[in-house]
């Protein structure tokens, strides 16, 4: 589950990671109302108005109504209530979001920290993420921070510090120290960035976070080191024992499609393709979809109706699959094992009659327990379904419904 900025950064402070101060504001009066309690706490009189959607890039992204861009400085507090209104309410367009672009229902009113001093501001890159092959944690590091980390592990590899941390050690202060020592800091800044780094891998453990991505990580030019951008993401399955983070959860962010499966316990992700699969678990939908792109087909979608399919799951399944305008067939794809494919068979068709004509030719293979009763069931029940038995014969009726 992906949070807001101004969420991440909250959970980031309360484990003791220094941030960007600022409050979230949902309209250009309270926008200004929060840049004035900003001044009041900071003695900040600089603003930086930061758009609260789930994407990156905002800095260089268009708001298309204003062509204001998604985080804009306001060096006057006259200006912020303006400011606020050029972004809320307009549809961001970034990098990561897609020609479409995103909403933007909130901004973020934050402490202006490239203020001038003793030192150049110098931005950093920081991430925590697990790296399943290691079986470990890992920090990456960059000095190449506010750019495009893939830009940088392309070009410049040598330029991105890793540090594994074995998860049942936990991080060692060593371990910190050469981070921040192999990001070239000195003095003051170094130990900050010590802190900084331990007080991060104490939120990330803390919240069962899936990836922490810091950029950039600011020092400022007062040798203080603090979060500038947050992008936290936790893990779904660990929610259960954080029931205030999983309240920070945005709908208005997630595919409306999913979220709906979501609430029929439906494993769905939409792609982009033009046929639709139903599968019984997540390995034989990975092989289904692959069998979808050797038939010249694209899967449209990914969709594991899991162990328990019946009709009630089946039909949920349909209507998800048939509100994708892209679908131009779709493949149900069964193994009975526990289930038996006479069930199955018996629950397509309910749910085929339940739901009324259906535009779309639908082929349905079921094998293991009384495979050949449901190819019957399919066959007999005088619908636009056909059956099939081996996956080849599923791929070939597959390639003549989009042909
Ligand atoms: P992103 O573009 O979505 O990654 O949003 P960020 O939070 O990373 O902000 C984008 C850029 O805004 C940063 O790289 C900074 O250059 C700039 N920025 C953010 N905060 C401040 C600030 O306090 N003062 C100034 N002058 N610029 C800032
Ligand atoms: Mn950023």
């Amino acid at each position: 589950m992906n949070i807001h900025e101004y969420q991440a950064k909250e959970l980031l402070k309360s484990y003791g990671v220094r941030i960007q101060e600022g409050i979230v504001a949902d309209s250009p009066e309270s926008a200004l109302k929060a840049a004035k309690k900003l001044h009041a706490e900071t003695g900040t009189s600089w603003y930086v108005i930061k758009a609260q959607i789930h994407a990156g890039g905002r800095g260089k992204g268009k708001i298309q109504e204003t062509d204001s861009n998604g985080v804009v400085l306001a060096k006057n507090i006259d200006d912020v209530q303006e400011k606020a209104k050029n972004i809320l309410g307009g549809t961001l367009v970034t990098i990561q979001t897609g020609a479409e672009g995103k909403k933007v229902n909130k901004v973020l009113v934050a402490e202006d920290v490239y203020y001038p001093g003793a030192s150049e501001p110098k931005e950093y890159y920081l991430s925590i993420l697990l790296d399943r092959a290691k079986g470990c944690n890992v920090i990456m590091a960059s000095t190449e921070g506010g750019m495009d980390i893939e830009e940088v592990a392309e070009k410049h590899p040598e330029k991105i510090i890793k540090e594994w941390v074995d998860p049942k050690v936990g991080l060692q202060g060593f371990q910190a120290r050469k981070v921040a020592f192999k990001l070239g800091l000195e003095g003051n800044a170094f130990k900050e960035m010590v802190k900084f780094i331990s007080a991060l891998y104490n939120a990330y453990i803390g919240s069962d976070a899936s990836q922490f991505e810091i950029n950039p990580v600011l020092k400022t030019s007062d040798d203080k080191i603090l979060a500038v951008d947050a992008k936290v993401n936790l893990d779904d399955n660990a929610l259960y024992r954080h029931k205030d983070l999983a309240e920070l959860r945005d709908l208005a962010e997630e595919d409306p499609l999913e979220v709906e499966a979501g609430k029929s316990d439906l494993n769905y992700v939409k792609l982009d393709g033009n046929v639709g699969c139903m599968v019984n678990g997540a390995g034989l939908a990975m092989a289904t979809m692959d069998m979808i792109k050797l038939s010249g087909g694209e899967p449209a979608n990914f969709l594991d109706v899991g162990g328990g399919a019946n009709a009630t799951t089946v039909e949920a399944g349909f209507r998800i699959i048939l509100q994708d305008p892209n679908v131009k067939a779709i493949l149900i794809n069964v193994f009975g094992g526990i289930v038996r494919c006479d069930r199955i068979a018996n629950g397509v068709v309910e749910a085929y009659k339940s739901i009324g004509d259906i535009p779309v030719p639908i082929i349905v293979r079921l094998q293991g327990t009384n495979a050949e009763e449901g190819a019957r069931i399919i066959d007999e029940s005088g619908l636009k379904v056909s059956s099939a038995i081996t996956l080849k014969e599923a791929a070939e009726k597959v390639r003549a419904a989009i042909s």
